[in-house]
């Protein structure tokens, strides 16, 4: 058992952890007699990836938050900005603090600040620890037989799942130490975003940022009978038939597992339920080992042969399919919701991914960095790994000639058009049978609801057999290697 030190100060880095819950960090620096919440607003350490507009408005708010909570506990916390090490070097010689404690992160260039903060650390002589706090298992533990990382789901995740089950969560401490005399700081409003123009509205509508806001969409999730109808239910995008946990968990503002035992444990939940949920958990632990094993795929294909992939240059087309302007009701919904909120289910990220890709043959990349703007989950290694799926040119991807239909995939999955209706409301009144594809409509019918194509509501920006067969022809070119 842990036991208090006394005459001691630490510092608590805080990065992607903004919680109290089962954070091995905290608890570590939490047994000091002195201990000093810091968060270091470090652009710099993020490279080529800072945080994106939508995420920029979560954080602010996830920070205030925190503050509060820590407030609550006898504690403060400090913002400070500029490089981390320079800054923590900075704070620790002021508090006097003799370690500094973090969790890790496996993005490269978080990576490659945590280094930086170890030997500056290092030189001042003053210790340091880190933890794995947001991930089930150190993506460096796991390797195949022959020792080397995974690049195929199924056999990683039989391997995480052979470990057994992720050690208990432990809770927030009920009462934290003081902070002692350290400098004041920016205060946790240094970081208050509000966008102008006001493009937040519909975040602030959806989401409950912080800690009690993720601890409340876990609980929604299990007790709404959601877990249980997971494996069909999580396709379904006009329903909110997943747990809506991504965003706190880009921000570490719940732990990973809290969110597996939660769910194992869920009383009355179908074990069909919570084994699908807990295989899209591991997607994540998957997600991050190939980021952690093949940085490069930060922006690169993980398949050499795709780097050469003669991509086009269509402005107007990329532009189209950022405002849900293409013509495909299914593609334009999804593009809303994710202008409009933030987040974009995940049935519909895979045929927006698969859109821009394959019917307009743009880069992977440019879709990449929108998703990396506009979602307040956006995720280094989900979202590489995602959009690198959607290419084809990624680890366990689609093949390249699964080219999803914008049209049956609407039948399928959106059957009755709500989530459509719900998106493009330019549509809301056109009847079942010709919403997914409003092209096909008699002129009566569309004038009756109230739409004109190409004026209203666009005309498809590119027709489907036709991309079909062209993305065919050129995919097939790169897989043979000519
Ligand atoms: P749930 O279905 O409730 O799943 C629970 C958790 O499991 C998720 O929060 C997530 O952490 C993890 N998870 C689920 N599906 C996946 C997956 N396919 N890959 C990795 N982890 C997964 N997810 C992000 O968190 N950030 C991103 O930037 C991101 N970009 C994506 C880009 C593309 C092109 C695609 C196809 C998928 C992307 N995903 C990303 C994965 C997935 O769409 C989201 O994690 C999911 O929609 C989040 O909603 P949820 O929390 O309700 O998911």
């Amino acid at each position: 058992m842990s036991v208090r030190e006394p005459g001691r100060c630490t510092i608590w880095w805080i990065r992607r952890d903004l919680r109290l819950d089962d954070n091995a960090a905290l608890l570590r620096a939490a047994l000091s007699d002195t201990m000093v919440p810091v968060f270091v607003d470090d652009e710099g350490g993020e490279g080529a990836w800072g945080l994106g507009g939508a995420q920029r408005w979560w954080v602010a708010r996830s920070i205030a938050s925190l503050a509060h909570d820590l407030a609550q506990r006898g504690s403060r916390l400090i913002v400070l900005r500029g490089r981390a090490a320079a800054e923590l070097v900075s704070i620790a010689r002021a508090c006097n603090a003799s370690e500094v404690c973090w969790s890790r992160r496996f993005e490269p260039a978080a990576k490659r600040q945590e280094s930086e903060v170890e030997g500056a650390l290092d030189q001042a002589g003053i210790g340091w620890s880190s933890f794995l706090s947001n991930h089930l298992f150190d993506p460096d533990e796991i390797q195949t037989q022959t020792g080397n990382p995974y690049q195929v789901y199924t056999p990683f995740s039989r391997n995480l799942r052979a470990r057994g089950v992720p050690g208990t969560p432990r809770e927030a401490p009920a009462v934290l130490p003081p902070v002692g005399p350290a400098p004041a700081g920016l205060g946790a409003d240094a970081m208050a975003y509000e966008p102008v123009p006001d493009w937040a509205g519909g975040m602030r509508e959806r989401w409950t940022v912080g800690e009690a806001g993720a601890r409340a969409a876990l609980e929604r999730f299990i007790g709404s009978g959601a877990l249980s109808d997971y494996p069909d239910g999580r396709d379904i995008p006009s329903v909110d038939g997943t747990s809506l946990l991504s965003p706190y968990l880009a921000f570490g503002e719940i732990g990973i597992r809290r969110i597996w035992r939660e769910a194992s444990q869920a009383r009355g939940a179908s074990a069909a339920g919570i084994d699908k949920f807990h295989a899209e958990l591991l997607w994540r632990e998957f997600a991050t080992h190939v980021l952690h094993h093949f940085p490069r795929t930060e922006d690169k294909p993980l398949r050499a042969e795709f780097a050469a992939f003669p991509w086009a240059d269509d402005r107007p087309s990329l532009r189209a399919w950022q405002r849900g302007r293409t013509g495909y009701p299914l593609v334009d919904a999804g593009m809303r919701q994710l202008w409009a909120t933030g987040w974009m289910h995940n049935r519909v990220r895979m045929v927006v991914a698969s859109f821009l890709v394959k019917h307009l043959l743009l880069p992977w990349q440019d879709g990449a960095r929108w998703f990396w703007d506009t979602l307040v989950d956006a995720d280094l290694a989900n979202n590489s790994l995602g959009w690198q799926w959607a290419a084809g040119c990624g680890a366990d991807a689609a093949p390249y000639f699964r080219i999803f239909n914008p049209t049956s995939q609407a039948e399928k999955f959106d059957a009755g058009g709500a989530y459509i209706r719900r998106w493009v409301p330019e549509l809301a009144r056109v009847p079942d049978k010709f919403i997914f594809a409003p092209w096909e409509a008699p002129a009566t019918v569309l004038a009756a609801a109230g739409v004109r194509l190409g004026r209203e509501y666009p005309e498809p920006i590119v027709e489907h057999g036709f991309a079909r067969k062209r993305a065919l022809d050129a995919l097939a070119k790169v897989s043979r290697g000519s």
